[in-house]
């Protein structure tokens, strides 16, 4: 035996010892499902799965769809669907559902994905490939929900059994953070610290031990008396929390002056190398949109006493995400990119419409996000876009949810301005993905104030006085947006 297999050997038995070890430790318990090789592809059954799991099932549309009731989501699968619903996301999976009349199967592979990005138990396929490997949920406390009230907040946790509440021991730290710990507790920590924050609470931290589970809480305030219940079903534990009166009516004009719509940055399209659309006499839609963007900005300065940005305000090329970029770092909290629309079919087609950044819903939006999107060809490859499909887009829809109501509004109000002023045909309100709109932290829409591609919409477009209208009909929709915008925020404590 030389030294060399020695060493080797040496090396082998510390790595063993040192797995058995984790072994032993791990934390939580693993489940083991098999794997059906269907067509040389390795699914899973979703009724294993769902008993493996202590998953509730139920079966509707003439047994055509299967759901499975997590504690903390539902997954939905149709029959022969490519599509596999959790909660309100769609995932798309590399292979339709298989259905034998009695089970559903899913790939392997596209289920593990799913669960690796979801708050569903996490998985993965061992290495002989002939068990997919889950980890056991025996969660007890799911997840958190933070509510604000007149003089404090409750902290809500999800729970799914009975805890003893003279053993529950609240304790304060430094730094303003609040721990509870909870005796025979089982964290669901990726559910808890994907839970929404809210004020006073800035920060969660969970920590585990086989004993107990401590849930930390940072405030932001100042804690003046807490409290914690039990709901008489189990199913949550509340703490109550009162802050300090004079804190709180602090915070509530902070957050008032940070609502405050006072900065609107107006992106025209297109610019330099890009002309956007070009119209009959040779005007193309970049000059178009910098005039109306200067005029709406003019106004606006000049009778809103609101700050304005302009993502360009010369003829320079721009690429998509840095407009995003300049309207996010500036604190503006109204987005308008201007366009003109062209078409190279329907030459009769004119009028007037605002997108929201959504899935688009006909062949006619889906064509003027391609046209807009397709000035990516002309910037350096220093950005990666997200490869639009439809659930890419919900996924960035959902990133500005939050503003998805008062972007609708925008929009809306938008249109009924313009209709009021201009003689065009008012195309309502639609929706498509725009790469413009991706990732815009405030209410965003794009215009398409005309099209270049009719002729009398073109004559119309080139004139000044037309442009003045629409500048007009955008800052009038403007000021309704701000006070709408601004008495619900205000009426929001
Ligand atoms: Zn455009």
């Amino acid at each position: 035996m030389n030294i060399k297999l020695i060493y080797n050997l040496i090396f082998l038995f510390s790595v063993l010892s040192v797995s058995l070890f984790a072994e032993q430790k791990k934390d939580p318990p693993v489940e083991r499902i098999s794997l059906h090789d269907i067509g040389g592809i390795n699914y899973i059954s979703a009724l294993e799965f769902a008993q493996n799991q202590s998953v509730q099932t139920r079966f509707f549309d003439e047994k055509n769809k299967l759901e499975l009731n997590f504690p903390d989501n539902r997954m939905l699968l149709s029959a022969y669907c490519s599509f596999v619903l959790v909660g309100d996301n769609i995932h798309q999976i590399s292979r339709p559902v298989i259905y034998d009349g009695n089970d559903f199967f899913i790939p392997a592979k596209s289920l593990l994905r799913i669960l690796n990005i979801t708050n569903l138990p996490d998985g993965i396929v061992d290495s002989s490939e002939e068990y997919f490997v889950i980890s056991a949920p025996n969660y007890n406390i799911h997840s958190v929900q933070i509510e604000r009230k007149a003089n404090g907040s409750l902290i809500r946790l999800r729970t799914s059994q009975g805890f003893n509440l003279n053993t529950i021991a609240i304790s304060f730290s430094g730094g303003g953070w609040m721990s509870i710990t909870i005796p025979s507790g089982k964290i669901d920590s990726l559910g808890i610290v994907n839970s929404l924050l809210q004020y006073p609470i800035s920060q969660i931290r969970c920590m585990q031990s086989s004993e107990s589970a401590q849930i930390s809480f940072r405030t932001k305030s100042k804690i003046d008396d807490y409290e914690v219940f039990q709901t008489p079903d189990a199913s949550e534990i509340i703490i109550t929390l009162r802050i300090a009166m004079a804190e709180n009516a602090n915070k509530i004009k902070e957050m008032r002056n940070k609502w405050l719509l006072d900065t609107i940055v107006i992106d025209p399209g297109h610019g330099g190398k890009d002309p956007g659309a070009i119209g009959y006499t040779g005007i193309h839609e970049k000059t178009i949109t910098l005039d109306i963007a200067k005029k709406l900005g003019k106004k606006i300065r000049k009778n809103m006493g609101v700050k304005v940005i302009y993502t360009r305000d010369e003829d320079v090329f721009i690429p998509l995400w840095k407009r995003t970029k300049i309207a996010n770092e500036s604190g503006g909290k109204v987005f308008l990119s201007i366009h003109v629309n062209s078409t190279g079919g329907n030459k009769s087609a004119r009028g007037f419409e605002t997108y929201l950044l959504r899935p688009g819903k006909t062949e006619d939006a889906i064509g003027v996000a391609q046209r807009e999107n397709s000035v990516i060809t002309l910037e350096e490859a220093t950005h990666e876009y997200t490869n639009f499909t439809d659930e890419n887009i919900i996924l960035a829809t959902m990133a500005q949810s939050t503003f998805m109501k008062e972007s609708e509004h925008l929009a809306e109000v938008i249109q009924t301005e313009l209709d009021k002023i201009l003689t065009s045909p008012n195309r309502g309100v639609k929706q498509a993905g725009f790469h413009v709109l991706v990732g815009a932290s405030m209410p965003n829409v794009l215009i398409e104030v005309g099209f270049l591609s009719n002729k009398k919409e073109c004559k119309l477009l080139g004139k000044s006085s037309y442009r003045k209208k629409i500048a007009e009909a955008i800052y009038r929709a403007l000021i309704i947006f701000k006070d709408k915008y601004e008495s619900t925020i205000l009426s929001a404590d």
